[in-house]
């Protein structure tokens, strides 16, 4: 999930296609397998036992039988029960998954990736970039860390930011899973679905390589992280990019456009419609703390980027923050800077 609190967007949030799957998220439990359409299903993994957090796992079964799974969810000790359960309450198995396609790198959805693929032979497709962003992992945590050093954090603040942010992190699969695919999906590529088409579509932003995907027939619009129903989701979440995440993100929301009458099924939370509406409350969410990062520069005599991000109103304010989310509303705040094109108004502690 990946996210920075922040204050909920003013418009309320979509109402929910599955009441069952709200109210699951509202009792926190897991919601029950449901079939979204025919030969389509959906089934949620938790986190790690005893969290209610999950995320939702699409199936999707070919004309062959042959079942393709969507974010395969969490499994940080190569087991599968839950996904396997799932699979059991529809008639089938994880030995029935013949691919695996991914939305993006995190652990909450590529995670249970290679187990699958050990327990069944299923391939394992996402976005090259995503392959690209855990290869360099390493390098990209060193140049975290030497921006670290100019943030202008606190001093007892600093540690638990290098820890999550700097080289004392890693992107969630866990040291013993090495970065993998065996089939790149590119903007456009039709998934290995016999008898379906489902198209990848890229959307960066949430991370560099981040792809939707797309069922014209079925009406589906599957989002990853991209778009989720409540949650507003962080940025720039996936290795460094050679361009701002903020401007990706924003013009990857403008991409679900053509979507408007699209069943919504997110990767957490519950499924939902009118994307097009959820699409503008999150820019318009940017484009408000845009505004208060602007106040802030205009306010500040050359401040750092710390001092930026503490006239900007995250939810319960940047002083309760620590480690991981500290770090990410700061690049995020850095993010909105540079797209204002006022870089060189903060300066490096
Ligand atoms: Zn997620």
């Amino acid at each position: 999930m990946s996210t920075v609190p922040s204050p909920a967007p003013a418009a309320s949030p979509p109402a929910p296609v599955s009441p069952v799957q709200a109210q699951a998220l509202a009792d926190g439990v897991l919601p029950p397998v449901e079939e979204v359409r025919p030969g389509i299903w959906t089934l949620a993994v938790p986190f790690r036992s005893g969290v209610p957090d999950a995320t939702l796992v699409y199936v999707a079964e070919g004309s062959d039988g042959v079942l393709t799974v969507i974010d395969p969810g969490w499994s940080d000790d190569g087991e599968l029960d839950v996904l396997s359960a799932g699979l059991g309450a529809i008639g089938r198995s994880v030995a029935d998954v013949g691919h695996v396609v991914v939305t993006h790198l995190h652990a909450d959805h590529l995670g249970a990736a290679a187990a699958v693929r050990h327990a069944s032979g299923a391939s394992v497709a996402m976005n090259g970039l995503e392959v690209r962003a855990l290869e360099h992992e390493r390098p990209d945590a060193e140049r975290h860390e030497a921006d670290i050093a100019t943030w202008g954090i606190p001093d007892d603040l600093r540690a638990g930011v290098s820890a999550a942010w700097g080289t004392g992190r890693r992107l969630g699969l866990g040291a013993a899973v090495t970065p993998f695919a065996d089939v790149l999906l590119d903007d456009g590529d039709v998934l290995p679905v016999a008898g379906r088409t489902i198209r990848a579509l890229w959307t960066p932003g949430h991370t560099a390589g981040h792809l939707c995907f797309v069922d014209e027939g079925d009406g589906l619009l599957f989002t990853g992280d991209h778009v989720l129903p409540r949650i507003n989701p962080g940025i720039g979440l996936g290795g460094r990019t050679d361009t701002n995440p903020l401007g990706d993100y924003l013009a990857s929301l403008a991409r679900l456009d053509p979507y408007a009458d699209f069943e919504v099924c997110p990767g957490h939370e519950y499924r939902f419609r009118d994307v097009v509406t959820r699409a503008r409350t999150l820019t318009r969410h940017r484009e408000e703390r845009s505004r208060h990062v602007a106040a802030a520069l205009d306010t500040l005599d050359a401040p750092t980027l710390f001092a930026v991000a503490s006239r900007v109103p995250f939810s319960g304010g940047i002083e309760s923050m620590t480690g991981f989310l500290l770090a990410s509303a700061l690049t995020q705040t850095a993010f909105h800077v540079d797209l204002l094109g006022r870089a060189d108004e903060v300066r490096p502690a």
